[in-house]
């Protein structure tokens, strides 16, 4: 393809890009295909001659949209949000015109300074003080491509620094401490890095948060075992509820383990923070507090503070995928574990202390020029639009909740599993019946409403099981969704639940 035909194909693209969201709701959420379907209609290898471009692109159309599941259809309401924006879209764009690795600030100095500064704006924007900020240079933020390679980067940190304070540990000492409401990228990040992981136990009546309480007793316990625990994984906002581990109880903890290094995954719960009003029950202050300087400690942060954060701004944050942000309150604990910079990757400006090297900051060398996106999603909207964004998404699932469990009109015999987080509401149907009970029927109707819903190619929801009850999740987070969609989506879940009744009472009565 040439200059020429590149500037004809682009301004096609975006056509087509357009009617892709201009006709958004007239696709089905999931596509009606069987495994494989989509792979039969691809070739078993690279053509040996260059096809036309027209060939090409039809075959977006042909091969590719029929087998996309739609994230961005208002009628989306599974996992989590995956918001996507034109401003980001075209960011990357520009960014596919440069093309680069930025793993110096020399190989391309834009990268890195914008990266510092997107950083920096969105700590603000949700409310994290100075001590998180590049521009105080102590702290900072990177972008990485994923919450699981942001908290892998940190456990690495966190183990380099507490064989720092402990010398000589053995590694088979060593443990990842989370929840059993932690994603499981904790756990992934023990079996990257070889060592052993503990999820502690939340309960029901504390709505799946960890408590300080918990913690102490989990830690002690651990210690009597001669275990070492260096870094603790908790949530802001979980997968399965939206729980909020109590970082101010936490915190109280932790000043007693100096060695243990605490981050928080706010994943899909962090961009919330942008809004005053929801700061409060996110422990905000708690994150930014300080701990006292402990004189035994040197240049290695104290304990009984929050020492790392990230929040994915490609879920409900209007960035496209993949955005995800991670700031640490001493940036040295990830350059000090990270830092291999063989001689051809010296530049006079890093030797100065001038530059970051982001490359020093994260697992891979070369990196995706992903503050474009950040950067001119945050521009377009401003603060006031994201709020507004974020104010919407909310405002949403508080009339889904309303409906859904109005004493009146709502759907009768499901019950709100666990506070409304956010956007994200977590319900579970129960018995109505006068002759069925109990936690196994009651797990089979849930399970049944998944499944009949998913039988329904018009929406997506996803399951969850917390406790050991099932329920089902809504997660609203489509930049597209209105009160219509959540409106309607009651309607759906009220003959969903009587098909499900009737279905498990029927599988039953046969028993
Ligand atoms: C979505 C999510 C993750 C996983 O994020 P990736 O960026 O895909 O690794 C982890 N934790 C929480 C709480 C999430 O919501």
């Amino acid at each position: 393809m040439d200059r020429e035909q590149f500037r004809k194909a682009g301004y096609a693209a975006v056509d087509r890009i357009c009617d892709y969201f201009e006709n958004l709701e007239s696709y089905d959420v999931v596509p009606r295909v069987q495994p494989g379907d989509v792979a039969k209609l691809i070739a078993d290898e690279a053509p040996e001659q260059g096809e036309p471009w027209e060939q090409i692109s039809q075959d977006f159309d042909r091969v590719i949209l029929p087998g996309i599941t739609h994230w961005q259809h208002p009628n989306f309401f599974a996992y989590f949000p995956a918001n996507t924006t034109f401003e980001c879209i075209l960011a990357d764009m520009y960014a596919g015109a440069v093309s680069n690795p930025g793993f110096n600030w020399l190989c391309s100095p834009a990268c890195t300074e914008l990266e510092s500064k997107a950083t920096d704006w969105v700590a603000k924007l949700i409310g994290l003080d100075q001590s998180w900020c590049n521009e105080g240079k102590v702290g900072g933020g990177v972008i990485t491509g994923s919450a699981s390679e942001s908290c892998l980067t940190v456990c690495i940190a966190a183990r380099e620094r507490y064989l720092r304070l402990h010398p000589g540990t053995p590694a088979s000492e060593l443990v990842i401490v989370a929840t059993t409401q932690t994603h499981s990228l904790a756990a992934k990040a023990a079996l990257i890095l070889g060592l052993d992981f503990v999820a502690i136990e939340t309960k029901k009546e504390d709505d799946w948060a960890l408590r300080g309480q918990g913690l102490r007793e989990a830690l002690e316990g651990l210690e009597a075992k001669g275990k070492k625990p260096f870094v603790l994984i908790t949530t802001l906002g979980s997968t399965s509820t939206g729980a909020i581990d109590r970082i101010d109880e936490i915190t109280a903890v932790t000043a007693d383990y100096p060695s243990l290094f605490l981050h928080i995954d706010a994943a899909w719960g962090g961009v919330f923070l942008a809004l005053p009003e929801c700061q409060q029950e996110a422990f905000l202050a708690s994150i930014n507090a300080r701990a006292p300087a402990r004189a035994d400690e040197g240049a290695i942060c104290a304990g009984g503070e929050v020492h790392s954060f990230c929040t994915n701004l490609h879920k409900s944050g209007l960035v496209t995928f993949d955005a995800s942000c991670m700031w640490i309150r001493d940036r040295a604990l990830l350059t000090t574990a990270l830092d291999v910079t063989p001689p051809f990757l010296r530049t006079p400006q890093a030797q100065a202390g001038l530059v970051t090297d982001y490359r020093n900051m994260g697992l891979a060398l070369g990196r995706r020029f992903r503050s474009l996106k950040v950067w001119f999603a945050l521009r377009s909207f401003g603060v006031s639009g994201f709020r507004k964004h974020l104010r919407h998404l909310i405002s949403l699932a508080e009339t889904f909740e309303s409906a859904l469990f109005s004493p009146s009109t709502g759907v009768p015999g499901v019950v709100l599993f666990a506070p409304r987080r956010f956007s994200l509401v977590v319900f579970r149907v129960v018995s109505t019946s006068s002759t069925l009970s109990g936690l196994a029927y009651e797990n089979a109707l849930n399970a049944a409403v998944v499944e009949l819903a998913n039988r329904d190619p018009s929406l997506m929801v996803t399951p969850t099981t917390v406790g050991g009850e099932s329920c089902v999740r809504i997660a609203i987070g489509s930049p597209y969704t209105q009160e219509k969609h959540v409106l309607e989506l009651v309607e759906k879940i009220r003959g969903l639940v009587d098909q499900a009744r009737e279905q498990v009472d029927a599988a039953q009565q046969q028993q």
